[in-house]
């Protein structure tokens, strides 16, 4: 889920201080995009998806990796696709994830998958669903591999959640989920989580690229900060491993603060009671994490400052029908697709 037109987004539609770029993105102007960027060349599309998108093979994927590897950063690797209709589809997915799993072991990539379960038919037939994650998991564990759990939007929540519950109960140990901070459950799955998995408990913590129902999330951008933060407070208090997911500056800058007075940070090796369970390329108790193409220097800052830092790297043939998938369902995101269009000298990874 997750780059341009691509992958996740914020919904700053309600922010009471709004500046241009803010205006831009919420409302009237978005949605006009949203009509008008299906009519556009496809060829143009790719050409502002190529930031954000490492390309359509795993072999394009493998190459932006090592780059990024040169620029301090690991990353996670997403295979893009549409929701799957029949159990058929999910074949493809066990298949190609097996093929980046073999990959990174062969290329010596310090990078882990990120999967989602839906397209592994968790929501056609749960078990069946479970039997192909599992085949991943497993499969990524030989080698020390972690797989995260992407979330999508609520309906699937409890699902995911319950898969990571699920391998754990089958001593498949190599899996986290991600919460979403602008959902009111979120707290109580990061205790309860943590209650259950232990030290085991790792989670990517982001504010959620759905525009979720009110009765249910935060919809305000300043509400969905303050949850974000007190977020990172709770999950670093239970001891779990975080991984902080935001191009924010104010989440990262405060996540900054919430490590230092917790003596966590670059070069300090995690002291907390329960620590988390040390993994293969993960860092001393938590990391920061990208998407591919978006604020690039403030990670190379981030490195350079000891923080480990994570890019979130999707490939893929659907690209374009996923793309404007996303792009319907928060169409603050063709904000940053204008801005690569009009300002094309920006649009560099
Ligand atoms: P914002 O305030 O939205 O962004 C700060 C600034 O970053 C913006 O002003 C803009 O300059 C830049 N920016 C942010 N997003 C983009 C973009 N798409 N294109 C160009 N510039 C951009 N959400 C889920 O619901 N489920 C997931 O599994 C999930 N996984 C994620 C994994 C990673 C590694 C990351 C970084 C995000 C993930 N998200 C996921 C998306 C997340 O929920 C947010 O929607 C997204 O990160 C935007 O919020 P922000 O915290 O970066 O803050």
């Amino acid at each position: 889920m997750e780059g341009l037109l691509i992958l996740f987004d914020r919904n700053h539609k309600h922010q009471s201080s709004i500046s241009i770029e803010h205006f831009m993105a919420g409302g009237f102007f978005g949605r006009t995009l949203v009509f008008v960027l299906p009519l556009m060349p496809k060829f143009l599309v790719g050409w502002v998806a190529r930031r954000y998108v490492a390309g359509k093979d795993l072999n394009s994927a493998i190459k932006v990796m090592k780059n990024l590897e040169l620029q301090s950063a690991c990353t996670t690797v997403d295979v893009l696709g549409e929701e799957i209709n029949t159990l058929e589809e999910a074949e493809f997915f066990v298949d190609e994830y097996k093929a980046v799993i073999m990959a990174i072991n062969k290329e010596k990539l310090n990078a882990n998958i990120s999967i989602k379960p839906t397209a592994f038919g968790l929501l056609l037939n749960r078990e069946k669903g479970l039997e192909n994650i599992s085949k991943i998991c497993e499969l990524a564990a030989e080698t020390e591999i972690f797989v995260r759990l992407d979330m999508e939007d609520h309906r699937v929540t409890k699902d995911t959640i319950d898969v990571v519950l699920e391998m754990y109960s089958r001593n498949i140990k190599n899996v986290g989920c991600v919460l979403q901070s602008r959902l009111f459950r979120t707290k109580d799955d990061i205790k309860n989580l943590c209650k259950t998995l232990e030290n085991n408990a790792d989670f990517r913590l982001c504010k959620g690229i759905y525009l979720e129902p009110s009765e249910i999330s935060h919809t305000t951008y300043q509400s969905i900060v303050e949850s974000f933060c007190s977020d990172i407070d709770l999950a670093l208090d239970l001891d779990a491993y975080v991984g902080i997911a935001s191009h924010d500056l104010q989440v990262i800058n405060y996540a900054k603060k919430a490590l230092e007075m917790r003596s966590l940070g670059p070069g300090k090796k995690d002291s907390r009671e329960t620590s988390p369970k040390e993994r293969m390329g993960k860092g001393p108790g938590y990391e920061f994490q990208f998407l591919l193409g978006v604020r690039g220097n403030i990670r190379r800052k981030l490195a350079k400052e000891g923080h480990l830092t994570r890019v979130y790297v999707p490939y893929g043939s659907q690209w374009y029908e996923y793309s404007m998938r996303r792009l319907r369902e928060n169409p603050d995101i063709a904000w940053h697709v204008f801005k690569a269009m009009i300002f094309p000298w920006m649009n560099r990874r």
